[in-house]
């Protein structure tokens, strides 16, 4: 089994369409939405996908044959190095345990492949270092 976040982004045509209940049903695929945001410019959705990597596979594969764009989350959720002060401010506030603390050398480390894109930590970063460049 594997787990992995999505954005999903619908175009106005395919945006009211079951495309992701029937991946959901047809891949055996489990789907947690993070967010979801729908406007005239039609849709975005935030999922996290876990299964079997075959599985996986197809049930990606067959969203993007119905039109749906599809990016791998953890590129778009960075932190600037030059910026973070390793104060500590996030280490409390992100559900998805992001960040650690290197007790040797008191650096907060970033760890992407946590992060789940809540956005908790781009309001409390003082010195805002932490981007999310897809919403
Ligand atoms: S966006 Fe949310 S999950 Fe990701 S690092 Fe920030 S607080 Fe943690
Ligand atoms: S809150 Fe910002 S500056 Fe402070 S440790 Fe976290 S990423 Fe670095």
């Amino acid at each position: 089994m594997v787990k992995k976040k999505y954005l999903l982004s619908f175009t106005p045509a395919i945006v009211n369409e079951p495309l992701t209940y029937k991946m959901i049903k047809e891949y055996d695929l489990l789907v947690n939405i993070l967010r979801a945001e729908v406007s005239e410019r039609g849709g975005r959705l935030l999922i996290e996908v876990e299964g079997k990597p075959s599985q996986m596979n197809k049930g990606i594969s067959f969203l993007k044959n119905a039109g749906v764009e599809v990016r791998e989350l953890n590129e778009y959720v960075s932190r600037d190095e030059d910026r973070c002060t390793d104060c500590g401010a996030c280490l409390s506030i992100c559900p998805a345990d992001a960040f650690e603390m290197d007790k040797q050398t008191w650096k907060v480390l970033f760890k992407g492949d946590r992060c789940i894109a809540c956005g908790l930590c781009i309001d409390t970063c003082p010195p805002r270092a932490m981007k999310l460049r897809i919403w």
